[in-house]
């Protein structure tokens, strides 16, 4: 182990540094990953979400990995928001198989003041059900995070995808520079975030590294890091990419964990290619959390008793949800909505 071992997160992570830790032999990356892994979390523990589709398909975007965008046909069923009810049922039954964290995601450009007030009225009912609250929505202006803050929102997903450099070859409808907005104002508004990236989208490792800097050298590192391995859908322009090597997979993980030693790095889309083998290199390469339930937004996901029986053979229990944490995190944001009342910048979701 060397003397430079970081054990604490660090936000000054340079491309040389990152490049050595993924040339690093494969059990001696692993090693460093589980030994951080350890310094911060329970090793045994894995956190569990649940990912409802609460808007499918027709979104404007066009990322190049995604059924739900407008612009590829793949013959998706296109949905309208849910009813409130619908999503609050989906989210009890979430609860009642053992998640504690119910993820919303809507395939939106950003969401428009019309939905605003069901979305609010969707993460009040969730968080009343006590579980944490989690919303991928698009691009949100600083008014839409305040809301959103208020109403009990947790965390906000908003993913990087991928390096600034090879950015441009997979989205072209909303920037980088878009993205890193929205988190910083997620961060404003005091909630927590959700960003990752996901592999197998015909990116180098240097591309895979430089994804890693941005997000463990953001001011905050995210709480939650989603690693996915593309879902080649047929009729999307990525459909045909090559498969991305499992170690390589794997050896991002643990670069990761190495990185971002106190986030609870995702194994996330694509784990329905993963063999049980693989699922359990990826928790010994640090990845302590996944989603659970049969629909992953729109592709596939494991069975729920799949993922509890792989969890019983390797003696990983569900991590259960932190009180003290959501204390510290609810003193955070209240201070957050003051400052932002005081700036007068309070967005009033009824009139808007
Ligand atoms: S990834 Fe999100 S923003 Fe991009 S096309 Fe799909 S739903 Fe739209």
């Amino acid at each position: 182990m060397s003397a430079t071992f970081p054990f604490a997160p660090r936000n000054d992570w340079s491309l040389a540094e990152v490049r050595a830790l993924f040339e690093l032999p494969f059990n001696d990356l692993l090693f460093q990953a589980q030994t951080v892994h350890r310094a911060h979390f329970d090793a045994n523990r894995v956190q569990v979400s649940t990912l409802l589709s609460i808007k499918t398909g027709a979104c404007p975007e066009d990322c190049k990995y995604c059924p739900q965008s407008g612009h590829y046909n793949t013959g998706l069923d296109k949905e309208k928001l849910m009813e409130v009810q619908k999503v609050l049922d989906a989210a009890a039954e979430a609860k009642a198989i053992g998640s504690t964290r119910f993820c919303m995601g809507a395939a939106w450009k950003h969401p428009s003041a019309k939905d605003m007030p069901y979305v609010l009225k969707m993460v009040e009912g969730v968080k009343a059900l006590g579980m944490e609250t989690c919303m991928t929505l698009g691009k949100l202006s600083r008014e839409q995070t305040v809301a959103l803050a208020e109403a009990g929102l947790d965390y906000y997903n908003h993913n990087l995808d991928t390096s600034p450099e090879f950015y441009g070859n997979i989205i072209t409808t909303r920037t980088y520079a878009e993205r890193l907005e929205t988190l910083a104002h997620v961060r404003e508004a005091g909630m927590k975030i959700c960003s990752g990236g996901i592999l197998g989208m015909g990116e180098s490792v240097d591309d895979r590294a430089g994804l890693l800097i941005q997000l463990a050298n953001l001011p905050e590192q995210p709480e939650s890091v989603p690693i996915n391995m593309l879902v080649k859908v047929k009729g999307t322009p990525l459909a045909e990419e090559k498969d991305v090597d499992p170690f390589d997979f794997i050896r991002t993980l643990a670069v990761a964990r190495i990185m971002m030693p106190k986030s609870h790095v995702r194994l996330s889309a694509g784990r329905e290619q993963m063999n049980d083998q693989m699922q359990a290199l990826a928790f010994f390469a640090g990845a302590n959390s996944i989603f659970y339930g049969e629909k992953l937004l729109t592709t596939a996901n494991p069975q729920a008793g799949k993922d509890m029986q792989l969890f019983a053979r390797l003696g990983i229990k569900p991590e259960e949800r932190q009180e003290h944490a959501d204390e510290v995190h609810q003193a955070a944001i209240e201070q957050a909505l003051v400052e932002q009342r005081d700036s007068k910048l309070f967005y009033n979701a009824v009139s808007a």
